[in-house]
């Protein structure tokens, strides 16, 4: 809701907001997504540009810190035009990536229909924002999701003796100024649609809106190239009930004073899957511990641990490592997941799956997994 919703009206991420994410709590994280992007653009060639495209960006410090490592490594990269391309729905965080990016050295075009803000980032590379993936121009690009998906709004679903019914939100008719939940007390459209028929779980939550998006992504990658990397907790179709609400670092009920909590749900990673099904492959979901370590943050650390000066720093890389890492903090619940075109894992000469002694190189931080 525009002039209602919470990430167009507040959107507080960050220590002095309602939740804190990954590329907010460590430098590394971002650089070694950035670490990625590279590794797959020469993995497939180093095609003469890509876009970087990023999906709900926040603060903008995921790009920051991926912008830094692609200036880091500029021979490399001194052939290829790089762009960077940010999807974004609310007017105060874009403000707030845009100081950020550029220092706060953008030009405003609220009557384009497609770019409605555009600016030079502190590295010089040009950088747009849209509301909408579809206004994004097409071509070579890596996509970036992180905790995004969660952000999108769900339905939810209940297994009744009567069949599905639609878990709806309701006026409360006793009490003044609240809401409650009920049962549609027959099928909704959105029963009949969103169910998968091979549905087995009696509690299911349907995000139809993370459907579209990762379609759309799968149908830019198919055509031409590139890659699209979500990062996010979730599951792989097993659990029920997951809606929940944070304000101020605090669980909040959901339907307690609507617009004024982030509220969010877990990604359903098997729905993705399928939604792509047939135009790219997958990779994942693996744990963030487990895709962070392929890419390499025990080095990382170890060379900013040399590089800092005092116990405080270190302290605080040490720190933001445990967040980032620990199986009861964030390394287990969060999740990667990757869409990649089909010729890229497989050769198209060659029916079965990738061996080692196939000329394409493996994904970074997906080491070890098989094609899915
Ligand atoms: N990726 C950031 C922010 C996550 S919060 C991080 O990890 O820190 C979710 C982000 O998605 C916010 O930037 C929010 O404004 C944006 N967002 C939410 N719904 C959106 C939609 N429908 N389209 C585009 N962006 C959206």
């Amino acid at each position: 809701s525009p002039p209602q919703g919470y990430y167009t009206r507040r959107g507080g991420i960050g220590e002095g907001g309602d939740f804190v994410t990954s590329p907010e709590i460590s430098q590394v994280f971002g650089e070694l997504i950035g670490i990625w992007c590279i590794s797959e653009w020469i993995a497939t060639g180093k095609p003469k540009a890509f876009q970087l495209v990023e999906l709900g960006p926040g603060r903008g410090t995921l790009t920051d810190d991926i912008l830094r490592v692609f200036n880091q490594l500029a021979s490399l990269l001194c052939k290829c035009d790089v762009s960077v391309h940010l999807v974004e729905v609310s007017p105060k965080l874009s403000e707030i990536q845009a100081l950020m990016l550029t220092g706060g050295k953008v030009q405003s075009n609220p009557q384009d229909k497609s770019a409605y803000m555009k600016g030079i980032s502190k590295t010089g590379i040009p950088i747009f924002w849209y509301r909408d993936i579809q206004d994004v121009p097409p071509g070579y690009s890596f996509y970036l999701a992180h905790e995004f998906f969660d952000a999108l709004p769900i339905h939810k679903f209940q297994r009744t003796e009567k069949g599905w019914r639609e878990v709806l939100v309701d006026i409360d008719p006793e009490v003044p100024d609240q809401l409650r939940f009920v049962l549609s007390p027959s099928s909704t459209p959105a029963t009949e649609n969103f169910i998968q028929p091979e549905e087995m779980r009696d509690h299911v939550e349907v995000c139809p809106e993370a459907g579209v998006t990762i379609q759309r992504l799968a149908c830019r990658i198919e055509k031409d190239g590139g890659a699209a990397l979500v990062a996010d907790y979730g599951h792989d179709g097993t659990k029920t009930d997951t809606f929940r609400g944070f304000q101020n670092h605090k669980h909040h009920d959901v339907l307690r004073a609507p617009g004024t909590a982030d509220l969010t749900a877990d990604v359903d990673f098997s729905y993705l899957r399928k939604m792509t099904e047939g135009r790219t492959a997958t990779l994942g979901p693996i744990k963030q511990r487990e895709f962070l370590k392929n890419m390499g943050i025990d080095l990382r650390l170890q060379v900013l641990l040399q590089n800092s000066r005092d116990t405080a720093t270190q302290e605080q890389l040490l720190h933001s490592y445990d967040m980032l890492m620990n199986p009861k903090k964030m390394g287990d619940c969060f999740n990667f997941f990757a869409l990649l075109p089909h010729h890229r894992l497989v050769c198209p000469d060659k029916k079965h799956k990738l061996e080692s002694k196939s000329p394409l190189p493996p994904v970074a931080g997906f080491d070890d997994l098989l094609l899915k």
